[in-house]
C-alpha cells in the first residue's frame, strides 16, 4: 500500500468538554503510526498538570492577536473567555512530510478547517447521556462550579451546532472508551482509503 508515500491525513477531534477527547487524540498517537499532535495555542491559563509546549502554547492575548494578524493560524476561535487557535505552519509542515495531524478543537474550528482542508476528517465525540458529561466534568475537578456550569451550558450548542452545520460527518457516542478508540481509528484508517 506504498505507506511510506501515503499523504497524512488531518484528524479533528471535536466534541463537548469532558467527553474524553483527549483520551482519544492520546490513544489516536499512541497507535497510529506517523501521528502527530497538533500544539494549539491558547489564552487559557494552565491547568496544574500542563505543560508549555506540550499540551499547548500559552501566550498572553497580545501575542496571540500579533500571531492572528500574522496569519498564522490555520483556525481560531473564542471557547468562553479565551482564544484557542491551530499553528498552520507545524501542520502543514508535518502532513506534508506524511504524518497524521491530530487536532482536538472546538466546533467553530473544526467549520473552519473544514472549509480551508475538505479532505480533513472531521469526528464529534458525543457523551452517553448529559448526566454522564456532567459526571465526568466533576470527577475531573480541574474547574471550579462557575466554569463547570459554564462548560455545560455551551455543550448543548455545541451538539446542535455540529449536527446542524454539517461538517462533520462521525458521530460517535464514547460509552466505552476501548470501543471509540477502535471505531475513530477505522473510521481514519476508511478515510484514507478513499482516493
Ligand atoms: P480546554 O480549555 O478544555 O483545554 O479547551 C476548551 C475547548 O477549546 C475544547 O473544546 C477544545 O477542544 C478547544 N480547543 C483547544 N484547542 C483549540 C484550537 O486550537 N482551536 C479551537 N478552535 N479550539 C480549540
Amino acid at each position: 500500500m506504498g505507506t511510506d508515500t501515503r499523504p497524512g491525513k488531518l484528524v479533528v477531534i471535536s466534541g463537548p468538554s469532558g467527553t474524553g477527547k483527549t483520551s482519544i487524540c492520546n490513544a489516536l498517537l499512541e497507535r497510529l503510526p506517523n501521528a502527530v499532535w497538533s500544539v494549539s495555542a491558547t489564552t487559557r491559563p494552565p491547568r496544574g498538570n500542563e505543560v508549555q509546549g506540550q499540551n499547548y502554547t500559552f501566550v498572553s492575548p497580545e501575542e496571540f492577536e500579533r500571531m492572528r494578524a500574522d496569519d498564522a493560524f490555520l483556525e481560531a476561535a473564542q471557547y468562553l473567555s479565551h482564544w484557542y487557535g491551530t499553528p498552520a505552519e507545524p501542520a502543514r509542515q508535518a502532513l506534508g512530510s506524511g504524518c497524521d495531524v491530530i487536532m482536538e478543537i472546538d466546533v467553530q474550528g473544526g467549520v473552519q478547517v473544514a472549509r480551508r482542508v475538505p479532505d480533513s476528517v472531521r469526528i464529534f465525540v458525543l457523551p452517553p447521556t448529559m448526566e454522564s458529561l456532567k459526571a465526568r466534568l466533576e470527577g475531573r475537578n480541574t474547574e471550579s462550579a462557575e466554569q463547570l456550569r459554564k462548560r455545560l451550558a455551551v455543550a448543548d450548542g455545541e451538539i446542535g451546532f455540529a449536527r446542524d452545520s454539517g461538517y462533520y460527518r462521525y458521530f460517535v457516542v464514547n460509552d466505552d472508551l476501548e470501543t471509540t478508540i477502535t471505531d475513530v481509528i477505522n473510521l481514519v484508517e476508511q478515510e484514507r482509503n478513499k482516493t
